[in-house]
This record gives structure tokens, sequence and C-alpha cells, in this order.
């Protein structure tokens, strides 16, 4: 529950302010790449047309060829435009010239290639003709970085469906924790992609509700590319989080018909418990033998922990295991029950609802969404109380010290160890593959 006694004013979350800066860097990016050129055309040809939603660019002399979607754009019109709420495709070609026949028989050839109703609102298109006067030559729809669609106008009508090539490059990331991840988010609307990636790879070993000013991390991952912009990262490959002294390392692996993320020693990092059943919560209130309760205005013992996040936010299971209640009462709310083993339970608190054929008996993996954040039952606000039972007796999840699990078998262990180092080299960058930008928040190539 949201108790303002027990929220640290200064909340540290998870912050990265690096990814900020990669998020940055990537905007720097698309913008160098087209808001220039833009800009630099509209600056050589003034021509506008009576929309003004759209350009129209003539065919003057410019010093560098532009070439896009394959055409040297400087020897046609274009008219550059996005699709309006409302807009039709046909409605868009009619009005440049094309009959009703042949749009008709471009239509009936898009089967396969091109559904006419997807010509999204706000996706951008580009009309190209030698001489507007005389109709087009050529309509470009692209509805992302990924693909574009030639519509083919003038001696034989046809669609033409390319896909870009994406390139991966491994990278580093790093960064030193400054503020918290929520407040980041909401300031800077950042991509919140790599820093989930970051988390799926250590969420077994650093428990992100207590990241401490000053704490680090450095990954090595992969990002893709399209024409030199970057789009979605890809797999963490290996990541250190070093906070109070120590160093977490989590390191990521195949073999046989096993894959996910390993500790230094090979030991399999998904055997344990994730440390929160919750991605970019708070703790609002801790396991706490006597709290003050905000409602009941009296001291009671907390037997959970309280992670707020806003109504809707999945709730996942900290472990595979098996549901044993899903079901309602007017303290808990809308609440779920995982037997994990013979020791160990956990119970998830004031659900708005629950997951997708969740209920007794549903056989559960680890960080599978169980339910979704609400205030069902005792609750002031949204959030998760998260219970965790170990021999049938109610303990502080967050002081528990499991056991660690097996590590891989003695014939695999050596390989292991060996891509281990490799991986390490590249994520140190000790290396011979020359300097690399110790700025914070750099983005580099090893
Ligand atoms: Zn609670």
């Amino acid at each position: 529950m949201p108790d303002p006694e027990q929220i640290q004013k200064n909340y540290i979350g998870l912050p990265l302010r690096s990814i900020l800066a990669i998020a940055g860097f990537s905007l720097v990016v698309l913008g160098a790449l087209f808001v220039f050129p833009e800009f630099f055309r509209h600056s050589q040809a003034s021509v506008r047309g009576s929309n003004p939603e759209e350009n129209i660019i003539g065919a003057f002399p410019v010093v560098v060829p532009t070439v896009k979607y394959g055409f040297a754009l400087d020897t046609f019109q274009t008219v550059e435009g996005e699709v309006q709420r409302g807009q039709i495709l046909g409605q868009l070609l009619s009005r440049y010239g094309l009959s009703a026949e042949n749009i008709e028989i471009l239509f009936q050839r898009s089967n396969g290639v091109f559904r006419v109703q997807d010509f999204q609102t706000g996706k951008p298109y580009l009309l190209m003709s030698k001489n507007l006067d005389k109709g087009l030559d050529h309509l470009v729809y692209e509805p992302s970085l990924y693909e574009y669609f030639v519509f083919h106008l003038k001696d034989s009508l046809w669609i033409e469906h390319v896909e870009r090539p994406v390139e991966t490059r491994t990278q580093i990331a790093e960064g030193t924790i400054e503020s918290s991840l929520w407040q980041a988010m909401e300031d800077n609307g950042a991509s919140p992609a790599l820093i989930a990636k970051l988390e799926d790879a250590l969420q077994w070993s650093i428990d992100f509700h207590h990241l401490q000013q000053g704490d680090y991390f450095r990954a090595l991952y992969d990002q893709q590319f399209v024409e030199e912009t970057e789009v979605d990262p890809g797999k963490v490959h290996a990541a250190v989080y070093r906070t109070g002294g120590k160093e977490h390392y989590a390191i990521y692996y195949e073999h046989s018909d096993e894959k996910g993320y390993y500790d230094l020693q090979g030991r399999p990092m998904n055997k344990g418990f994730l440390k929160a059943p919750v991605r970019f919560s708070r703790i609002s209130s801790h396991f706490n033998l006597s709290r003050f309760h905000p409602i009941l205005k009296r001291v009671r013992p907390h037997f959970g922990t309280d992670y707020a996040a806003p109504y809707g936010t999945e709730i996942l299971a900290v472990g595979q295991g098996e549901v044993i209640e899903a079901s309602y009462s007017s303290g808990n709310g809308n609440y779920v029950k995982i037997r994990h083993n013979k020791q160990i339970t956990t119970q998830y608190l004031h659900m708005q609802r629950f997951a997708k054929g969740i209920r007794r008996g549903t056989k559960i993996r680890q960080g599978q969404v169980i339910g979704y954040v609400g205030s069902t039952g005792l609750a002031t606000g949204p959030h998760v109380c998260f219970r965790f039972w170990m021999n049938g007796k109610q303990v502080n999840h967050l002081r528990m010290n499991f056991p660690p699990p097996d590590p891989l078998p003695k014939e695999e262990l050596g390989k292991f160890f060996q891509y281990r180092d490799e991986l390490l080299a590249k994520l140190n960058n000790t290396g011979d593959k020359g300097t690399q930008t110790e700025a914070k928040g750099a983005v580099t190539s090893p």
C-alpha cells in the first residue's frame, strides 16, 4: 500500500541516464539522415503545393544527387506527405490523375503484396513524377524503417515490396545510476526496450528496487541498424552490475536445448526466483512486523512487500510452479497464490484482474504474466502486495539467501568458461580492438 511514511523521498529506482544518452544518440542519427537533407532540399526548391502538408519540389539541379528508395529523386518532381486520418489510397491516386480503371487494376495486382486497407494514418508517402501535369510515375509508401512499398504507375501497373537489410552490431552500453528510471522515462519518453533487456539479464541477481546512487552497469548487446539508423536492441550477451563493492555478472549461453543467463561459475540464474514480481515499480511499503496500517490506523504486521505501479501493469510469477488459488477476498481483493516447490509459496494481492487462463491448477513458468496491477480489496492505490512463504512461514523475500543451483554439467563447463572469457574480454574491452570512449553513457563498438 502507498504508505507515505515509508516512501523514501529521494527514492532511487532504476535510472539509467546512459540509456537516455543512447536514445539521444539515435535521435541525432535520425536527425542527420532525414531532417537535414529535407531542409537542404527545401532550401533549393521552394515550390509549394496547395495542400500545406505537401511540398512540391521541382526538378531543379542540386549539388548532391539524392538517392532514396532506389530513385535519383532530383530527376523527379516529388510530393511528400503523410497519410491523413481517413485518407484512402485510391483517393490519393485519383487526385493525381490515375484513372479509376487503372486504380482497380493496381488494387487487383496488390493481392498478396500489399493490403490496401493498410495505408495507415501518420505514415509517410512520396509521389514521384517526371512531369506532374502528365500524372504519377511512382508512389512510395513507407510503413516503417524496415520496409517500404513502391507502386509503379506509369507503363505497367505493379507493386514492389522492399525490405531493408537489418544489420546487427555488438555494442557496449554503460552508465552510472543517478536518478530514478520512472522520473527519467517520464521526463524524456525514452524507449524502455534496452532497459527491459538489461533487467531480464540481471533480474535474478539484482534487486532493481534498491539501486544505489553511484551503482555502475555495463552490458554487451546487439543493436540492430537499418541504413545506419538504430532500431530495436537485440540480445544482451553479457552484463555486469556493480553495487556495494560487489560485481554481479550475467552471461548468456546456449547448449543442447537449454539457453539463458549463467553466472561466472556456470550456474543457471533462472533456477532461483525473480527479485520482484513487477517491472519498473517501486517499493511503497516493506515487510514490517510493527507497521502502522494507513487504512486501519493501527499497528498491524505487514507480511508482504508492496510494489507500487500504474493500474494495468503486468504482474509476473517470480518462479515456476502451479496456481493453488486464484480468488477474491475483501482484504486481498483479486489474488493469486502459487506453489513453487515443497518449501516455497508466493502470493500476489490487489490485482485489477487475472491474466487469461490463470486459475487453480494452471502450471506457471517463471516470468509468466499472471495478472495486472490494481487496488482491489483493502488498498489505497494501485500496487501488488507480494507475499512469500518458506516452509509455511511468511518471510521477507528480500532478506532470503537461497542455496545456489548446480552449475552446468562437467562436460559443458569447459566450453562455457572459454565462451565466458571471450565475452568478458569484449565486455571489459581488454581485447586488441583499439581504444574506446569512456564517457558516461557512451555507446561504443568493441
Ligand atoms: Zn502489502
